[in-house]
């Protein structure tokens, strides 16, 4: 009886350390190295700083960050359009002026970009509070960014051709449509429309900003209205709809454009898939939301990598445009 119990205590101590050892045989590692212990050491992992090299989602290989601003922040490997800040974004899209570095012999290069001005309406009319205040939310968007919201509007040049810019800011609070978003859409629209200026809209955004609940669902009405101004002008509207574009600005004004160029790779849709596939009982398709899928079914025009972006963008804005400025 007492070795029955001291083969069960023996048996039950292997079970629980059990590993994989020489031969595949499954012995209690830890009983074993208490005895002889290991040769060879086990070498120490090299600790790899997080901000030298980036997994690209695509393939999953390591991309070198200082390679990322040269290639527009697509991956070396697989050319991965990964999300790019919005201030790098239209400092690339849009020209510097006479400072400008190499260029293109014969491409045409405009002044630098100036500011439109927007009057961006008082803070958190709802004083709302989910787990941290909106007051404080917005405070720590603002140090991090350094702008007021989450757009930029702007009077530029692309390749020489003159468009006034409201491109929306993902680093700002998901780039979440606040009333001052809508203030911005509607103020470019209305200096757009002053000027004789086409339009130009790059969106990345999560939707409606829920801190500013109802607030900011009118905002669709308002920038959609908006857009229409121009249209009734016969002033062009672009959109470049980037990763993500979900929710109101999806059902607004990113889908009222003339033309819609979308980037390679990039979410768009207006609910989450998951939910759509709760809602339906369905699968949904391979693709389902991603820009390629739309220009299949005829909701965007043409998926253009970052690289071409700039060319297509001034042609189209030279064509579109050509009958504009006269009348
Ligand atoms: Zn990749």
């Amino acid at each position: 009886m007492v070795l029955l119990k001291w083969t069960f205590a023996f048996l039950v101590y292997f079970k629980k350390d059990a590993g994989k050892g020489i031969l595949g045989y499954r012995v209690g590692m830890s009983f074993l190295t208490d005895l002889i212990r290991p040769s060879i050491k086990t070498t120490k992992k090299r600790e790899v700083a997080a901000d030298v090299w980036e997994k690209c989602p695509g393939c999953g290989q390591l991309i070198y960050d200082a390679e990322l601003p040269q290639h527009l922040y697509c991956c070396t490997h697989c050319g991965h359009h990964l999300r790019w800040n919005v201030d790098e974004r239209l400092a690339y899209l849009l020209d510097q002026g006479e400072e400008q570095g190499s260029q293109e012999p014969g491409t045409k290069v405009g002044p630098a970009p100036v500011a439109i001005e927007v009057r961006v309406p008082a803070d958190d009319p709802l004083q709302f509070k989910d787990r941290k205040a909106y007051k404080a939310r917005l405070k720590e968007a603002r140090a991090v960014s350094g702008h007021n919201d989450a757009f930029r509007a702007l009077h530029g040049h692309i390749e020489g051709q003159p468009v006034a810019v409201c491109a929306l800011d993902f680093d700002f609070m998901a780039g979440s449509m606040s009333r001052g978003v809508g203030e911005a859409l509607v103020a470019v629209a209305q200096y757009a429309l002053e000027h004789r200026l086409p339009m130009l809209a790059i969106t990345a955004s999560g939707g409606a900003r829920m801190q500013e609940s109802t607030l900011s669902l009118m905002q669709m009405a308002r920038s959609t209205a908006a857009i229409s101004m121009l249209k009734e002008a016969g002033l062009p509207y672009i959109v470049l709809l980037t990763d993500p574009t979900t929710g109101g600005v999806t059902a607004s004004f990113a889908m009222t454009g003339d033309v819609h160029m979308a980037e390679p790779g990039a979410l768009i849709g207006f609910a989450g898939a998951r939910v759509i596939e709760q809602t339906i009982r369905q699968t949904l398709p391979e693709g389902f939301q991603r820009a390629e899928y739309l220009l299949e079914h005829g909701m965007v025009d043409m998926v253009t990598p970052r690289a071409e972006q700039k060319a297509v963008l001034a042609r189209l804005l030279g064509m579109m445009t050509s009958g504009v400025r006269a009348g």
